[in-house]
């Protein structure tokens, strides 16, 4: 009896949006990254050990300039690279249209899991003062319960968020925070 070979059934559109089957082809599809592979020996185990391969991975970082940032969210488990890289486009896409979109990335350790890193919210806001800022993260944190869990604080070289070159100063988002 021949070995049934696995398909890219709905199930794993679903878990998997940023893979499209191949034209005409059960068990072919064609990733984000622009690598195509067959998922007919194990399926599910066929992705994962492509999205662990260093081509998906040096791919992605190729083509992060240009592919689409909706790509990057549909994913279930998405990688830290990609959650970083999308972040950096959400910054970019902010200086086309003149929308300033904050996208607010937590990290952190659970002991049987280790490092993780995850979206928060991605919405715009009105403006970009320190204390439109502050309140937009602070709100998002308490949605979440955890404004009192925070222990650090990571933005961009902006002196809204730290202050200008001395780091004084008390109108920015750090300081706020604190
Ligand atoms: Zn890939």
């Amino acid at each position: 009896m021949p070995k049934r070979s696995c398909t890219f059934n709905n199930e794993l559109q679903n878990e998997y949006p940023f893979l499209k089957k191949v034209f005409n082809q059960v068990d072919r599809v064609k990733c984000s990254c622009g690598s195509e592979f067959s998922v007919s020996h194990g399926g599910r185990a066929d992705i994962k050990d492509h999205l662990k391969s260093s081509r998906h991975k040096n791919n992605l970082l190729v083509s992060a300039g240009s592919s689409k940032l909706t790509s990057y969210f549909k994913s279930s488990e998405p990688h830290n690279k990609e959650l970083l890289l999308a972040a950096k486009e959400a910054t970019s896409l902010t200086t086309l249209k003149d929308i300033k979109i904050v996208p607010v990335i937590i990290r952190y350790f659970q002991p049987e899991f280790g490092i993780k890193v995850k979206f928060l919210e991605f919405k715009s806001v009105p403006g970009e003062t320190a204390e439109i800022l502050t309140n937009h993260i602070m709100t998002v944190l308490k949605e979440h319960n955890l404004d009192k869990k925070v222990i650090g604080f990571c933005g961009d070289n902006c002196n809204t968020n730290f202050g200008g070159v001395k780091r004084g100063g008390n109108n920015n988002v750090f300081a706020r925070m604190n």
